[in-house]
């Protein structure tokens, strides 16, 4: 099979044929239909300190059909459709019971949906609603870290959001807070070209980020947030949503900035307010998340900007990479190179 593998540094991301894939003892084999490139692929294929480790596959927001059904998995067929959590857990360890099911140091890595075939755990394996597409179902993960990041907050009905950034990870903090019960959701971004989507995942109104009234946002929000969700990953961020948060809120750094960012504790400690950085989601925040889209008869799908093959993975993170306006990517491995 055809799939994308890092080898750090300057020798990047190479398209390779690596031998077929089957399904073990316990496991499914999935034909990958979709797998999603994250901001997190940008940065762990930079050359830094959180690099993917040397000759590792990777790709972890993806969904498929079943193909091959290992030995002792019963309640399958085949040709079904699964999205599947990139990670599985040792479920003993203290990391699992307290639901840091990405930090147990135990379980199988599962980021390698940059291939066409993947084989999986059978608990890994999450079966897709009918109403969902495979395009819907590989932003399942994407999606289930707004949940977590909202929880984690303690937002609760009636609270106003804030929401930096209008990216892909914005997008999930918008359905989300919406869906939490936010009374009003606002967006600040740099530019405003992604105005209509923000506002149909949810969005009340978009500020421009450049925006030289500081009391815009508040304005707009009626009144300071109560939760600040920071998607945008640059220095620089972190401090506009100290400044912007209300006394007593919750900041949450979602946008992975690899970039040192001076902030002033003073600012929190005289706001009394949190600063907290939320990752992934729980085994069952990822299987709330397909029945959350479910059950509102959404469409995620409507996210991604564009499909490409196997073989672009690498030009389209040095595209990112260079700021390029993509908006979600999706790679199917089915198209022909
Ligand atoms: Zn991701
Ligand atoms: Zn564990």
């Amino acid at each position: 099979m055809r799939a994308a593998v890092y080898h750090g540094g300057e020798q990047g991301i190479a398209i390779e044929h690596l031998a077929d894939p089957h399904a073990q003892p316990g496991e499914l084999l999935i034909e990958v239909g979709f797998c999603g490139v994250c901001g997190s692929d940008v940065a762990m294929t930079s050359g830094s300190a959180f690099d993917y480790p040397a000759g590792r596959c990777f790709g972890h927001e993806y969904a498929g059909t079943v193909v091959e059904i290992g030995a002792g998995v019963s309640g399958w067929r085949l040709g079904e459709r699964v999205a599947c959590r990139p990670k599985t857990a040792c479920g003993a360890c203290d990391l699992c019971r307290e639901g840091h099911l990405l930090l147990c140091p135990g379980g199988a890595h599962l980021s390698k949906g940059f291939a066409q075939f993947v084989a999986v755990p059978v608990e890994a394996a999450v079966r897709l609603p009918q109403s969902l597409s495979l395009a819907d179902g590989a932003l399942i993960e994407p999606m289930a870290c707004g949940l977590r990041a909202f929880r984690a907050a303690a937002l609760r009905p009636g609270d106003r959001v804030l929401v930096l950034g209008a990216g892909s990870l914005a997008l999930s903090a918008i359905w989300w807070a919406r869906r939490l019960g936010a009374a009003k959701v606002v967006v600040a971004a740099r530019s405003d070209h992604r105005r209509d989507i923000c506002h149909d995942f949810g969005a009340d109104a978009f500020v421009s980020l450049s925006d030289d009234d500081p009391d815009a946002i508040a304005a707009s929000l009626g009144g300071a947030p109560h939760v600040v969700a920071e998607c945008v990953g640059k220095p620089g961020m972190i401090a506009k949503a100290v400044e912007q948060v209300r006394p007593g809120g919750t900041i949450l750094s979602l946008g992975m900035c690899m970039a040192p960012e001076p902030i002033l504790p003073i600012g929190l400690t005289f706001k009394e307010a949190r600063l907290i950085f939320p990752l992934g989601y729980s085994e069952a925040e990822f299987e709330e998340t397909a029945r959350a889209f479910d059950q509102a008869g959404f469409r995620p799908e409507q996210m991604v900007s564009d499909v490409f093959p196997l073989e672009a993975v690498g030009e389209v993170i040095a595209r990112l990479r260079a700021g390029a306006a993509l908006r979600k990517v999706h790679i199917d491995p089915r198209i022909a190179a």
